[in-house]
């Protein structure tokens, strides 16, 4: 069976892993390096049971925050606000209970035993070294703060998360002996872990593709190959790719090859940003996240990454310093002390996003030969793994024991 893989993301990389390693002759293909993008920057945190959609109830209320306070965690200049509208009006959409409900458990049988999958693939390439499970660590400033977060943790509890509150800054520091900031209530989750360095992790998990046979290619994919209404292959600058199967798995640029067949899905950017700090002069054992706009700090192993902010701004448009800044006050509400000494400027990501919070994975129903996996939104990295893992069952069998109904393309009509 031959496969095309479009990107060499995490998720690309973790699907193609897994084909290759059920018997499938993979091609990869990226313009860019194995995991340079997206993948590359983000917060390490491999969070299996954070299953609460971005959406949930009372979410338009946040809405004119987004739109006006620059500083929010989440922000929508005024500009892009038009081409935001049908996206946000979908995202409030979803946040009705019912879907709230629908949403968490989908996640949660996607997400369910995300470590393990991990360490599945680690542990085959030698590299268990790159996840830590020293958990995670929330930082409120006092309970009437945690209130407003208290439904999706709720909801969490109720998919099996393990939560242990830690009252009153000493009880933080019993765990997180440098947190200096007013924090009054800590919100530790034991059973979460971490990756040390997402862009060795998507390098030593494309370099299993290799070792199981398969072939990783820098190329941009142009176009999909059509013969009569079924795909079977891909166009690159150096020529023609046939293969059984296709996958689309290009991140936040996905919908743009999906479009000349005349397929629209909502999918967004969420930019986030992040800066590295070389040193930091601090001790952090796992990502903390203080929960005013929840910014990851995540101890790397080169450095202090502090990662986070959604803005919306779309693929093209060049990134804003400012949103990186407030990261920094992120760092110092927590570490005032931190040593901002070799800040090595900033860097900016896509988030794929879709408006229920779910990726679309699966068969294109219209188009026998495509698939998709794209989408994960803020768990990507989270869900690459257990993604692979899923997809490559679904694509050569024996069918997985979960439904891929909720992820469908289709959801969208
Ligand atoms: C600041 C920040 C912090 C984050 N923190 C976390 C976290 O702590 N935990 C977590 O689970 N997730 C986190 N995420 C989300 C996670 O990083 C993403 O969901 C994930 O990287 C998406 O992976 P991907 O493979 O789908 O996309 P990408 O990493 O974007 O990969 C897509 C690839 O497709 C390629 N591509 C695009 N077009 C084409 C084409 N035409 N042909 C061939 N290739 C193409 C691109 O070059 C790219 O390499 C964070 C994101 C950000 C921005």
């Amino acid at each position: 069976m031959k496969v095309i893989v479009i990107g060499a993301g995490v998720v690309g990389l973790c699907l193609g892993w897994h084909l290759a390693r059920d018997g499938a002759e993979v091609l990869v293909l990226d313009g860019d390096e194995p995991g340079a993008g997206t993948s590359s920057g983000n917060a390490g945190a491999i969070s299996a049971g954070s299953v609460a959609p971005l959406a949930m109830p009372g979410v338009l209320k946040t809405v004119p925050g987004m739109l006006t306070d620059p500083k929010a965690a989440l922000h929508i200049p005024l500009r892009y606000w038009p081409r935001a509208f049908p996206w946000l009006w979908r995202f409030v959409a979803s946040a009705r209970p019912a879907q709230v409900q629908a949403t968490a458990n989908a996640l949660g049988a996607l997400m369910f035993g995300a470590m393990e999958r991990h360490r599945e693939i680690l542990a085959a390439e030698g590299a268990l070294d790159l996840i830590r499970e020293t958990g995670q660590l929330y930082l409120y400033r006092n309970r009437a703060q945690y209130q407003k977060d208290a439904g999706s943790w709720a909801l969490r509890q109720q998919h099996g998360m393990r939560i242990e509150f830690l009252e009153g800054l000493s009880a933080i520091q019993a765990l997180e002996p440098d947190v200096r900031g007013d924090y009054q209530l800590g919100v530790f989750i034991p059973e979460q872990g971490s990756c040390i360095n997402p862009r060795r992790h998507a390098q030593v998990v494309a370099a299993g593709i290799l070792r199981q046979g398969g072939q990783i290619r820098r190329e941009p994919v142009e176009a999909l190959l059509l013969e009569g209404q079924r795909v079977d292959g891909v166009r690159t600058p150096a020529g023609e790719y046939r293969a059984d199967m296709v996958v689309l798995a290009a991140g936040a640029f996905s919908a743009r090859l999906l479009a000349p067949l005349g397929i629209k899905v909502p999918l967004e950017s969420q930019r986030g940003y992040h800066v590295m700090l070389p040193a930091a002069g601090i001790q952090v054992n796992r990502p903390l996240i203080p929960a005013d706009r929840k910014a990851f700090i995540s101890p790397m192993e080169t450095g202090l990454r502090v990662a986070g902010t959604v803005e919306f701004g779309g693929l093209d448009a060049p990134p804003t310093p400012y949103r990186a800044e407030l990261l920094l006050e992120d760092l110092r509400s927590v570490f005032p002390q931190a040593s901002t000494e070799g800040l090595q400027g900033f860097w900016m990501g896509h988030r794929p996003c879709l408006p229920d919070s779910l990726p679309v994975l699966g068969p294109v129903k219209a188009w026998p030969g495509l698939w998709c996996a794209f989408g994960h939104g803020h768990l990507g990295l989270t869900g690459a793994a257990p993604t692979g893992a899923l997809l490559s069952r679904a694509m050569l069998g024996p069918a997985p024991n979960t439904s891929l109904a909720p992820f469908a393309l289709e959801r969208f009509g």
